[in-house]
């Protein structure tokens, strides 16, 4: 028996991918204090017909089979809502999974993703993963996108992929159509527009699907759906774009229980997302009372959260000490001396007026 060659420093952990290398894991505090308003889920929990429904089917699952890999049937009900075939729908763990299957089916290290700046925090970690270089344009003073800036940012950068949120996060605010549809037609990107807020207002590119070939909708459970504790998203496409995501998805990658989960809420569509007009009101009455705190500036907002700048710069702790936990956006380009509130129920909405107004 021959010994293999000695290790020079057997217990030195192995280096992680140089390009990996600075960064920060994804992820707002989990933090258990009394009012959690910093990762903008709906705060009422999904309704027990629901809950019921799925204990019932559940029953009948097969857990001792891989699940259904194609996702048929919760596809061909998500396909249903939009007038699509299910050839159209995809469906992963989370609308995260889907936009890192897109950045690694469509992206690499010879093709940029064009972002804009405020976005979405996880859209750059997501395009690092995928060894995807990133190409960031950024928005207005107001933290807009016109049609003719989003021409000039395609043209500067001749993207492989665009990536908005829309409504877009951290801010809140809408792109409008036009914008989008000058990304498409003047690139050869494939277009992403990142819909996870959509149900609480703005504009949806859905309608433009059938007319931009290289256009795709992405969409969550997670936020009006309120199911950010199942991990389920779905892709509203071409059917290419489907061809080519079963290429990079891991196999059998969304379990049973999962699809379970999704078809039952989409039956009981109308119950599960009965909540959104009521949660929007009550957006519009938390911004008003923002807007009317001296030394606040409140943006407008399509979503489900709010931002707003204030001079205070330790602001976030304050408000911490007094058991409401907010989104720090205080000290990143662009956002100097802002935070992001969700729009929680009514009374903890009230909480955090008061911790403010403790604060201020
Ligand atoms: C919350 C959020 C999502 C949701 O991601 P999931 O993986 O579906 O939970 C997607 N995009 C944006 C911009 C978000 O803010």
């Amino acid at each position: 028996m021959t010994a293999g060659p000695a290790l020079p420093d057997a217990a030195q952990p192995v280096p992680v991918r140089p390009d990996l290398a600075g960064v920060t894991p994804y992820g707002a505090p989990q933090w258990d204090v009394a009012v959690r308003l910093n990762t903008n889920e709906t705060p009422w929990p999904p309704p027990q017909a629901f809950l019921t429904r799925l204990a019932e089917r559940v029953q009948g699952l097969h857990l001792h089979r891989y699940p259904d890999r194609r996702a048929w049937q919760l596809r061909t009900a998500l396909a249903k809502r939009f007038g699509l075939p299910p050839e159209r729908v995809w469906a992963a763990n989370g609308s995260n999974e889907i936009l890192l299957q897109l950045f690694q089916a469509y992206g690499g290290p010879d093709r940029r993703l064009l972002l804009v700046r405020p976005g979405y925090s996880a859209h750059p970690l997501l395009a690092r993963v995928a060894a995807t270089p990133v190409v960031t344009a950024e928005l207005d003073d107001d933290f807009l996108l016109s049609a003719s800036a989003a021409a000039a940012f395609v043209a500067d950068h001749d993207p492989a992929l665009v990536c908005v949120a829309n409504p877009n996060n951290p801010t809140g605010m809408t792109l409008p159509l036009p914008a989008v549809r000058a990304l498409h037609d003047h690139s050869r990107a494939l277009v992403i527009v990142d819909e996870a807020y959509v149900e609480f207002g703005g504009e949806s590119a859905v309608a433009l699907l059938d007319e931009l070939p290289r256009l795709v909708v992405c969409r969550t459970f997670s936020k009006a759906w309120r199911l950010a504790g199942l991990r389920l998203g779905y892709l509203l496409c071409h059917d290419w774009v489907v061809d080519d995501l079963r290429k990079v998805r891991l196999p059998y990658h969304l379990d049973a229980l999962t699809q379970m989960a999704g078809l039952v809420a989409v039956e009981l569509a109308d119950e599960v997302t009965g909540h959104v007009a009521a949660l929007s009101r009550e957006r519009d009455r938390l911004h008003d009372a923002l807007a009317a705190l001296d030394g606040v500036t409140v943006w407008p907002s399509s979503a489900n959260f709010l931002l707003f700048r204030t001079a205070v710069p330790d602001l976030f702790d304050r408000l911490l000490s007094r058991g409401v936990l907010v989104r720090d956006f205080s000290t990143q380009p662009r956002l100097q001396g802002c935070l992001r509130v969700t729009v929680g129920r009514p009374d903890e909405d009230d909480a955090f007026l008061a911790a403010m107004k403790e604060s201020l």
